[in-house]
């Protein structure tokens, strides 16, 4: 068995015909990731016990001759912020360093469910506040594929774990672009699905209005399985919706590619600018012509309010970052052992020493836009102006105008940069979201898939219309069987 060769479809192949079984695999890639996450850094936590206990109750199924799901043993990668029951979840913050979770996030639950095994918990950048990883507060994880540089936030451990084979999958969560960008930066495919797809529920929440979790796989297909599973209304998050109801059937899993080849993909201007990096160009254009190739028809399409996603986006999440961080006062989640004389001056240690430099610019920045006077000024503008870049995408999707189905960008400007070389510019760092935090304002969902390059991982963006995840998983199983 070589782990390298190994997806979930595989894996559970194998499962199903004896090769190997549950406990072997596990036990691979635990060895995988004594053997190199030293130097990667992608987990936080292992969780061994948990993940032989579910190994071996798939092993007693088959044993037993019982029927084991399409999913059963998947080893997977979960990102520090998603709440298993009983296992640590610090969002790779000191405030949470000793916080066990009392109860499974609903993608947990379904999980476990089908039969997937948990290995551990992935570093990520605090509270899931960065592009590069570098802001977790334990350490940052270094990209599989060039350890001088970023493997890209705030997911960076579920990515890089991936990447570097220390799990066949993962859980991320994307707000700004956090699912995509460390796919991008790490070579492996990365899809935030449609706000309200996925519940949140177990979720330590960032910026409510944008979080979306959903799946790090080394492909499309894998990917699509793993979404499948995880998506669907919940009664503990009422953002979310059952996208099954007649769109997301079969059509997930096993695209029909006679309808994906006429689909029709747009070329957004505005995100064709200078600033793209000549091998991100190429790489882009590489891809654009292996679809024309196929005879996709493509036009081009404008989305105007483009420039201003950014600082939108960094109005808005400071702003529900500061609501959603209240609650983190170093006694709840925690044990406390800086007790002042009295309970203000104790939250306020507890949150100074424990918070750091980029949770505290936001929840300050946050606290600002929100306050009586400001408000209007930057929060109301804020989302007037988010308003208006859903409704460029809306009238670029619109079919009664016309519209194309899918939009073809690239995920960033270049490929990943050095550990260092970006950690003490925050401005330069918020323009990493460019061209993946306009998708969470209007809700779309978007995959990050990765071109041909002989150098560094570059990634191309598919974007979506909401709840049409399945044409850009389609789109991109075409990309991949024709490679
Ligand atoms: N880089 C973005 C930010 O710092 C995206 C983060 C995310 O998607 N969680 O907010």
């Amino acid at each position: 068995m070589n782990i390298k060769d190994l997806t979930i479809k595989k894996i559970n192949e194998g499962l199903k015909n004896k090769k190997f079984s549950a406990s072997e695999i596990t036990k691979a890639f635990f060895e995988n990731i004594k053997k190199n996450d030293e130097i990667i850094g992608a987990y936080l936590n292992l969780t061994e016990n948990l993940a032989y206990s579910q190994a071996d109750q798939i092993d007693i199924m088959i044993a037993e001759g019982k029927d084991i799901g399409a999913f059963s043993g998947a080893p997977l990668a979960i990102k520090d912020n998603i709440l298993i029951n009983g296992e640590m979840a610090t969002a790779a913050s000191k405030i949470l360093e000793n916080y066990k979770a009392s109860y499974d996030a609903t993608v947990i639950q379904k999980l476990k469910k089908a039969g997937a095994i948990f290995l551990g918990k992935t570093n990520m950048d605090e509270f899931a506040m960065g592009a590069s990883g570098e802001n977790s507060a334990f350490k940052a994880t270094k990209n599989p594929r060039d350890i001088a540089r970023v493997s890209g936030g705030s997911s960076s451990g579920s990515a890089a774990a991936v990447a570097a084979d220390m799990a066949v999958a993962a859980l991320g969560s994307d707000t700004g672009g956090s699912i995509r960008m460390p796919a991008n930066f790490c070579g492996v495919v990365g899809l935030k699905p449609t706000y309200g797809a996925v519940s949140r529920f177990g979720l330590i929440a960032m910026a409510s209005s944008l979080d979306q979790i959903g799946p790090i796989a080394k492909n499309v297909e894998d990917a699509a399985i793993l979404f499948k599973e995880i998506c669907g209304k919940d009664n503990f998050d009422l953002t979310s919706i059952n996208p099954l109801i007649g769109e997301y059937g079969d059509e997930i899993i096993n695209p029909d590619f006679n309808k994906i080849k006429k689909l029709k993909i747009g070329l957004p201007k505005e995100y064709f600018i200078s600033g793209l990096s000549k091998e991100t160009e190429g790489a882009i254009n590489d891809v654009i012509e292996k679809f024309k190739n196929l005879k996709i028809e493509f036009c081009e399409v404008s989305l105007p309010h483009t420039k201003y996603a950014v600082p939108a986006y960094y109005i808005i999440v400071p702003a529900e970052v500061s609501a959603n961080l209240a609650r983190f006062d170093g006694i709840r989640y925690a044990q406390n052992n800086n007790q002042q004389s009295n309970l203000l001056h104790t939250y306020l240690k507890n949150r100074g020493e424990k918070f750091g430099d980029e949770v505290k610019r936001r929840i300050i920045l946050g606290t600002f836009v929100l306050s009586s006077g400001y408000y209007d000024a930057y929060y109301a503008k804020a989302q007037k102006v988010r308003r208006l870049i859903k409704e460029d995408f809306d009238k670029v999707f619109d079919p009664s105008a016309d519209g194309v189905d899918v939009i073809l960008t690239p995920v960033s400007p270049k490929p990943a940069f050095k550990i260092g070389e970006k950690a003490s510019d925050p401005l330069q760092m918020y323009l990493e979201d460019i061209f993946t935090s306009p998708v969470n304002l209007a809700g779309l969902p978007a995959i990050s898939i990765p071109a041909k390059t002989d150098s560094l991982p570059i990634g191309f963006q598919l974007i979506g219309k909401h709840f049409r995840e399945a044409d850009i998983l389609g789109m991109g199983r075409l990309y991949e069987n024709n490679l």
